[in-house]
């Protein structure tokens, strides 16, 4: 199949193209050097130094123990292991979490687990901007509390969460709780969409259990880490032959973590400089767009307290799935709400939070931006976006019902 068309691809924050330095130090992982790590001959230890090598390279650049990183197959499962190993490994007999609404469905669904019978969650409100308030989150604390889970930043409007100030908070909290002998409060992040926001390292967010994942950082998919902070009373979610320090067991993706490792260190070497690009990128569309579609409504903060790469409009009236299809047969890709969404076909639920209508989260789409996107490549977007609203594939009145 030939493709005339450039291809404009804007939607990094569902999945970004492999790096390739990324690539090139995987390779070996691939070919030669395939040995089980847990395999005591040189061939297994040869896989075993190249995974506890990229531990300690991502160790050293999020500034913890290699002791605290333990691996994992994505995103998913580490939000999985750092909800249910808290949970399952707390003693208090009906637990109570607090998060947010717009936390990423691996984090809402699995407090939806009906197999947790005593859980309580709460679920903190957002304001119009996807934010949330410090304050509501130790209002909500019970006497139950195990958990906090709260995102770094949210993947479908860019909001930065203030996840250093409630972990400084929930410190105080803890010293307090201890004393009266209650459950201490584990404080998870979901750093999926944020690796930028911890260069200072992750002792500089305070929190205890911390996500990351690979296949958003230009390095390779069903990659992870969850980051569990000395301490940690946590039991593990796959059982086995005890790799990771008993809480991951499975044979590890070596090429994989060796990728991972790279990934990481090459997204904060360029981030700094990266992400001023993607800022006045932003800032540069944000303006055009809001100027040459009168109707246009843009969703979530304004300015540093959202994530450099990240664009949501609604256009009133255009419904954003079809729009995503006409987009794409021009060649260019966005999102029309969170990739997990878009298989269930529901509004999104972060936009549904922030008080959107369900007419205009269905109106809503993702821009994400990247390593490879241009200006010329947000004007080509504009202007298809200004020809297709002007063209009568999208009369309000033939959609709407
Ligand atoms: C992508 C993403 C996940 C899920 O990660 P996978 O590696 O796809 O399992 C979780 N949280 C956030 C915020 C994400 O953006």
């Amino acid at each position: 199949m030939t493709n005339l068309k450039k291809q404009i691809y804007l939607d990094y924050a569902s999945s970004t193209p492999l790096d390739p330095r990324v690539l090139k130090v995987m390779l070996p992982y691939l070919k030669g050097e395939f040995g089980n790590p847990s395999a005591l001959y040189r061939l297994g230890v040869s896989a075993k130094t190249a995974v506890e090598n990229a531990r300690h390279l991502i160790a050293k650049n999020l500034q913890v123990s290699s002791q605290e990183i333990i691996f994992t197959a994505g995103g998913t499962e580490s939000v999985n292991l750092a909800i249910q190993g808290i949970l399952n490994a707390s003693a208090t007999r009906s637990p109570h979490v607090i998060t947010s609404p717009v936390e990423h469905s691996a984090v809402l669904e699995c407090l939806k687990n009906p197999k947790l019978l005593n859980l309580k969650v709460s679920y903190l409100k957002v304001d119009s901007q996807g934010q949330i308030d410090m304050h509501e989150v130790f209002k909500q604390v019970t006497p139950q509390t195990v958990l906090v889970s709260i995102m770094l930043a949210n993947n479908e409007v860019g909001t930065i969460y203030p996840i250093a100030e409630i972990a400084r908070k929930l410190g105080q909290l803890n010293k307090e709780r201890i004393a009266k002998k209650l459950p201490r409060i584990y404080f998870h992040s979901d750093a999926c969409q944020g690796l930028g926001l911890i260069s200072a390292g992750i002792p500089s967010l305070g929190v205890d259990l911390l996500t990351l994942n690979g296949s958003k950082i230009y390095g390779p998919k069903q990659t992870g880490l969850l980051y569990i902070k000395k301490g940690t009373n946590i039991n593990p979610i796959i059982l086995g032959g005890g790799q990771e320090k008993g809480l991951r067991s499975g044979t590890e993706n070596v090429a994989g973590i060796v990728g991972f490792g790279k990934a990481i260190e090459l997204y904060l070497k360029g981030f700094k400089k990266e992400n001023l690009r993607l800022r006045k990128l932003q800032k540069y569309f944000l303006d055009k767009v809001s100027k040459q579609l009168p109707t246009v409504k843009i969703n979530g903060p304004l300015g540093e307290s959202r994530l450099a790469n990240n664009i949501n409009l609604t256009l009133p009236g255009i419904e954003a799935e079809s729009l995503m299809f006409y987009l794409d047969q021009e060649g260019i890709q966005v999102s029309s709400g969170s990739a997990c969404s878009n298989i269930t076909q529901e509004p999104s639920h972060v936009l549904l939070s922030m008080d959107l209508s369900k007419e205009d989260a269905k109106s809503s789409f993702r821009i994400t931006t990247g390593i490879h996107t241009t200006k010329s490549d947000l004007d080509y977007l504009l202007k298809t976006l200004k020809t297709l609203v002007k063209s009568k594939l999208f009369k309000t009145d033939e959609r709407i019902n």
